[in-house]
């Protein structure tokens, strides 16, 4: 490696564990194992929250034994506590000398997790990070601490513009940076550790053309004229867009680090194992690489995209060994079809074991049950992964539907399967991705699957229940009001005599909600069932003959106890009347607040908008939740457990995405409306045009007794009440992707529900895409409160930007009531098509409606529980029964 040349160094930054690290101009590059990072790896995410500290530190050790000289630390999920977890960890850590020899890095975003471990860790270590991002004030606090604890620090090139994304703008922040911390602060400046972030390359994008040669050049900057900082950043990211191809990945990093390291980068995070050695990268292969990390070329993107077709996987499977299953013998075969999901074989496999069998009947029964046991049996194990056995699932459905014909033609008894399941999603409701995904799985273990789709009728449910003779009836819903139509089916089972077990799913159900509304309303088993992995037991366990009795005992004894539990824990919270809800409201200065009014005013539709448009704006992570995959997009792609499945099904999803972008299967069609508004008597929002009231909006409040001082607010809290002589403004909106139905029918008819689950989860993230476009439209253009606004695609999903969308059915306003106000308010139904039914929903189902708030104090909160004072005076304002707003309000409603 050529010798780092021009850097400005007279003092080196010196780190400890037990043990000294120096890091001086004979230092090599130095890795940090980034394995022991809660958002960085699955497996120690699960560690941390089933509290598994010692294998917690097994991870820990095997990063150090592994060769990583510094190890990141980092507790930052919801579910955690992170500042206990990073104490408690830190405290165990100490305790070990083969582990606490390194350098330890606190990684948070929280500062109040970063001080605790800041005040428990022994040597001197990094803290991850710091930056401009929050202005120069805070920016200053947070160094003076660090300098105070004695630690070492990484500064993020991100100012309260954004993440610097170009040369210019890391050379600017990185120098901003080290000003203040040198001069103002007085921090060391060897102390100090430049990310200057590292963004992949090749993603077919203009923008993203120079992200490397930008970083490497920034890094050649820094080094020559901050003296003695040090220069990081994860490796990874640069090679994002070649997910799945490791050849080229591994490639790629040792390309990108070659020339940092030359620039002046010192420290970074790399996965040793995704790290090929310089010298053995094939010579075409490395040109390539060399043309897209330098951006030599206008279409090296292009080239490395052919030439990495050629690459892909020959490196650790030739072409010979990837297809040595091929002569297995035949159940082997089948078999592997099955597991591995391959449907290339499975024809011609089976139509042999036809030939070979007495009966076609057989083949089903011996052959394709075998292999899917053993599907079934990988699946229960944590081998396999829902996409996988959807996928397992294809192949099985092709297979069968070859051999119908025979069996039919011979007039031969049809399979029997293990029991008959109905499923259905509730009426009012159009949600079916989860219940279609729990009927697969069941599927393909054998069960057999009446599917009634979606917004049933309780009567149809009821009668198709009795002519079907079915053994278990599933019910599916994502949103509140499907919570009544559950338990009112169960009250008719039980009217009727069913004994039938219920199975209860779906994003709004809950174990607490069984048990306390539903378990109640039956005799017979109620089970909450939501994830497609546990159903089959669950139903294996009910239809067993022999232990069903004990089984269903057990249940019922177990949501007893939760219900005894839950209701208890209900009684001790306290609430506030609603007079006194409304005296703590969130108070804004409207003397001083800055109110903008809109450019546009009035309503607009959206129907030009491109599928491709929409893209960018994509908030992949719950694409991978639908799937069962948890965790966040990208880290999951690279996730040690889940990392290879999500990244297939990412790969699977491209196909279809790219077909339907390209020949334009789906529509995107959008409505919004920017009016005069004021909010009056503290809870409702006055819609006006030309000053004259057209709409109200109704909100609820918080009541739920809080700290003292703490504001029990509403979303009306957010506009300018009519009282302080101010026009404000307020919006509203709507934004659908319409096809998917068509489209997954049409997957579904030819056998494939792998891929007609996956058009409905592309088209949900299209419309939530759609949504996080328009408001970024409305920001910057439309109502042009933010006209500067410049965010990623992270900062956009993290909800970073100034003022909210929310919309009616989620926490700040669960009452999906208001959908009604919007939708005569904007024509929705007559300008775009979307409707609502009858609970609400809103059709088509990939939909997303809400209000737009512009006050820069505007936030999203949870309603919580709400008691029945509030339940009659919403009755009254809004001039309903109190019937039907205890109807619609009811989930919100707390049990007092
Ligand atoms: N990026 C995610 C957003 C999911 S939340 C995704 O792509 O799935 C869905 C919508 O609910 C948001 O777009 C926003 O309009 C709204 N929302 C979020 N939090 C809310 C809250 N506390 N109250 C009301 N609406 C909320």
């Amino acid at each position: 490696m050529p010798i780092k040349k021009e850097i400005k160094q007279e003092k080196y930054l010196h780190l400890s564990g037990l043990e000294p690290l120096v890091l001086n101009e004979n230092s090599n590059f130095i890795n940090v194992g980034e394995r022991t990072n809660v958002a960085g790896s699955r497996k120690f995410l699960r560690l941390i929250k089933e509290e598994k500290f010692e294998e917690a530190l097994a991870v820990a050790r095997h990063q150090v034994e592994g060769g990583a000289q510094i190890i990141d630390i980092n507790m930052d999920d919801g579910l955690i506590d992170g500042k206990q977890a990073m104490v408690r960890f830190l405290n165990l850590i100490a305790a070990e000398p083969d582990i606490c020899r390194v350098p330890l890095m606190i990684d948070s975003s929280k500062w109040e997790i970063i001080e605790a471990g800041l005040q428990v860790v022994q040597g001197k270590s990094i803290v991850n990070s710091i930056s401009l991002k929050e202005g120069e004030e805070n920016f200053i606090w947070q160094a003076t601490q660090v300098k105070r604890y004695g630690a070492a620090v990484i500064v993020m090139a991100f100012d309260e513009v954004g993440q610097a994304d170009t040369y210019q703008r890391r050379i600017e922040i990185a120098e901003r940076s080290y000003r203040v911390l040198v001069d103002k602060v007085g921090f060391a400046s060897e102390d100090i550790i430049f990310d200057l972030n590292i963004f992949p390359v090749a993603t077919g994008m203009e923008e993203h053309r120079k992200n490397a040669i930008d970083f490497i050049e920034a890094t050649r900057w820094v080094r020559q004229n901050l003296p003695n900082v040090s220069v990081s950043g994860g490796v990874s990211n640069v090679s994002f867009s070649f997910r799945g191809n490791n050849t080229v990945r591994e490639a790629m990093h040792s390309v990108f680090l070659y020339y940092a390291i030359q620039a002046g980068m010192n420290i970074g995070i790399v996965n040793p194992a995704m790290l090929e050695i310089y010298d053995d990268i094939p010579k075409d292969l490395l040109a390539h690489i060399e043309d897209i990390i330098l951006d030599k070329r206008e279409d090296a993107t292009e080239r490395l995209l052919d030439f990495a077709e050629t690459v892909k996987g020959v490196k650790k499977q030739d072409e010979a060994t990837v297809l040595a299953w091929r002569s297995l013998p035949l159940q082997d075969r089948i078999t592997h079809c099955l597991v591995k999901g391959i449907d290339a074989f499975i024809l011609e496999d089976i139509e042999q074991a036809r030939q070979e069998a007495q009966k076609p009947i057989q083949v089903i029964e011996g052959n394709l049950m075998i292999g899917m046991n053993v599907v079934g049996d990988l699946f229960g194990a944590g081998k396999m992964f829902l996409p996988q056995v959807v996928k397992s699932a294809r192949v099985m459905k092709k297979a069968v539907a070859y051999l119908n014909p025979f069996i039919e033609a011979e007039k031969g008894e049809k399979q029997q399967a293990l029991g008959k399941v109905l499923m259905a999603t509730v009426k009012g409701d159009v949600h079916d991705i989860g219940k279609n995904i729990v009927s697969v799985v069941l599927g393909c273990n054998n069960y057999e699957i009446v599917d009634l789709g979606v917004m049933v009728a309780p009567e149809k449910i009821i009668e198709m229940a009795k002519k079907e003779q079915v053994d278990i009836i599933g019910l599916s819903g994502l949103i509140t009001p499907s919570l009544d139509e559950m338990v009112y089916l169960a009250k008719e089972m039980e009217r009727q005599n069913f004994t039938v077990p219920l199975l209860i799913g779906g994003a709004t159900t809950s174990k607490a909600h069984t048990a306390v509304k539903i378990d109640t309303q039956y005799k017979n088993a109620v089970v909450h069932v939501n994830d497609a992995s546990r159903a089959v037991t669950v139903v294996s366990d009910l239809l067993n003959k022999e232990t069903s009795n004990a089984y269903v005992a057990k249940l019922k004894k177990d949501y007893d106890e939760f219900r005894e539990k839950f209701l208890k824990r209900g009684k001790s919270k306290a609430y506030i009347s609603i007079e006194e809800a409304r005296k703590r409201k969130f108070k804004i200065d409207w003397e001083t607040s800055s109110i903008v009014k809109p450019k546009e005013l009035g309503v607009q539709t959206i129907e030009q908008v491109s599928l491709k448009d929409l893209l960018p704006f994509i908030d992949w992570s719950p694409f991978f939740r639908s799937w069962d995959l948890h965790g966040k997009y990208p880290a999951i792609l690279t996730d040690e457990i889940v990392g290879e499945q999500a990244t297939q099904l990412f790969e699977d999803s491209r196909i279809i995405l790219d077909k339907i972008i390209t020949k334009q299967l789906l529509k995107p069609k959008g409505i919004f409306g920017l009016f005069e508004a004021n909010s009056i008597n503290d809870d409702d929002i006055s819609i006006q045009k030309n000053s004259k009231e057209i709409a109200v909006f109704r909100t609820l409040r918080q009541q739920l007794k809080k700290r003292d001082g703490k504001p029990s607010i509403a979303l009306a809290d957010f506009i300018a009440p009519k009282e302080s002589g101010k026009q404000d403004y307020m919006g509203a909106f709507c934004t659908a992707i319409f096809g998917a139905d068509q489209l997954a029918k049409k997957y579904k008819d030819q056998e494939d529900d792998y891929n007609a689950i996956m058009v409905q989860a592309i088209a949900d993230r299209f419309a939530e895409a759609f949504a996080e476009y328009l408001h970024h439209r409305i920001r910057t253009k439309h109502w042009g409160y933010a006209f500067d606004e410049n965010l990623s695609n992270e900062e956009l999903i993290k909800e970073t930007y100034k003022g909210i969308r929310p919309a009616p059915g989620y926490p700040a306003c669960p009452d999906h009531l208001e959908k009604q106000t919007i939708w005569s308010l904007l024509n929705v139904e007559q300008k775009i098509g979307v409707t609502l039914t009858d609970s609400l929903a809103m059709w088509p189902a990939a939909a997303v409606s809400g209000y737009y708030f512009a006050n820069k104090e505007a936030k999203y909160f949870g309603l919580g529980k709400i008691t029945d004072d509030q339940v009659r005076d919403f009755a009254t304002r809004k001039n309903i029964t109190l019937e039907k707003a205890r109807k619609w309000l009811h989930p919100a409603i707390a049990e007092v």
